[in-house]
């Protein structure tokens, strides 16, 4: 049985609040299932989407060329892995040391050569505190992503320990934030022996701080969540006018295969056209639906629920969709109304968003 802890550590059945049940219809609009203490009182909340996404995800680690690997796990967040000449460049850790224990095992089982680099594409928790598992060399990311670390990476870290527990089972082998230890401006070129690397930041888009990883010899692009395959892309920290011209950025380096933020690897042109086209695409839908209700000047959780509704037939079925609408929508009428510069999630505020969009 699972057993779900307030935000206080109180576990759910001790309050009498045993829904467990529950927890696989957890969008907006279901049952009340989580709860947390304020003194005396029992503030009901609902519990986000992606807490009842308890079930373990199947791991695909696959080789792509000599040199480049996905490792994926059925929507997850997606790591790619770069063995060169000399040495090994891990981009994204997994959540934490012990998630990126798996992702370490399966390198050591094609190669020996040291993990010397690991890069950040962007700050939020899921992908880069397992970092201190791999030992690296350098830790890299752009200036803007250190920025955002230094800015918010707290909140975030506890913001999305509480959206996704299941990734968060070992919490506590995190040592604390993740900081880089070499940043970077717009371009940056690594040599793994002969193999030639970039790191670019093509413009802004899932976060200000968007790094994507280049091999330019073999056209394989490690996109971050700039793309996503299968997956919603999660926009609550982005800047939605500028994604669409970024992934028009990525398409010109016309990428044979593409690793994305989510999901499998493309391995061919036309998957990486697909998985780029899908993103702008939902975007697109995104963005109209929320415009629209702006524009008659709806409520927010009225343009939630007539924004949803649109996109539900064509990409409900992605993984995250129910998790990403609320914070998507949300980020998406902030860029509308005004806040050009994405707002800090917190837990509370969170918690707020999520049940201002309930019932
Ligand atoms: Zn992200």
């Amino acid at each position: 049985m699972f057993m779900f802890y307030l935000p206080d550590g109180i576990p759910l059945e001790a309050n009498g609040l045993r829904r467990e049940s529950q927890f696989l219809d957890a969008r907006p609009g279901a049952d009340i299932i989580a709860a947390h203490v304020i003194g005396e009182d029992v503030e009901m909340a609902r519990a986000f989407a992606s807490r009842g996404d308890l079930v373990e995800k199947k791991v695909t680690f696959e080789r792509l060329t000599d040199e480049a690997y996905a490792y994926s796990a059925e929507g997850d967040p997606t790591s790619g892995v770069i063995i060169g000449d000399d040495a090994v460049m891990v981009i994204d850790t997994r959540s934490t040391p012990v998630a990126a224990q798996d992702l370490i095992d399966r390198v050591r089982k094609v190669t020996t050569k040291p993990i010397k680099y690991v890069v950040l594409t962007h700050y939020h928790a899921v992908r880069v505190l397992g970092a201190a598992a791999y030992k690296a060399e350098h830790i890299i990311a752009s200036e803007d992503t250190y920025d955002l670390i230094k800015e918010r990476g707290a909140q975030d870290f506890k913001s999305e320990t509480e959206r996704f527990p299941r990734l968060f089972q070992a919490v506590e082998s995190i040592p604390g934030l993740t900081w880089p230890t070499l940043t970077f401006r717009g371009f940056m070129r690594i040599w793994l022996g002969k193999l030639e690397v970039q790191l670019m930041q093509v413009g802004r888009g899932h976060t200000k701080g968007d790094t994507i990883v280049w091999l330019p010899k073999q056209k394989v692009l490690f996109s971050g969540d700039l793309v996503e395959r299968g997956a919603a892309p999660y926009t609550g920290d982005a800047y939605l006018r500028e994604w669409p011209k970024t992934l028009d950025n990525l398409r010109a380096l016309k990428p044979r295969m593409l690793i994305p933020g989510r999901g499998d690897a493309c391995k061919t042109p036309r998957e990486t056209e697909a998985a780029i086209a899908g993103t702008q695409d939902f975007l697109r839908v995104l963005v109209q639906g929320v415009q629209s209700g702006v524009k008659r000047k709806q409520a927010l959780k009225q343009i939630f629920s007539s924004t949803r509704g649109k996109m539900l037939p064509k990409f409900g079925q992605w993984a995250i969709f129910e998790h990403c609408m609320p914070f998507d929508v949300s980020r998406c009428y902030d860029e509308l109304t005004g806040h050009d510069d994405p707002r800090i999630w917190t837990a509370k505020r969170d918690r707020e968003m999520w049940n201002a969009l309930a019932d």
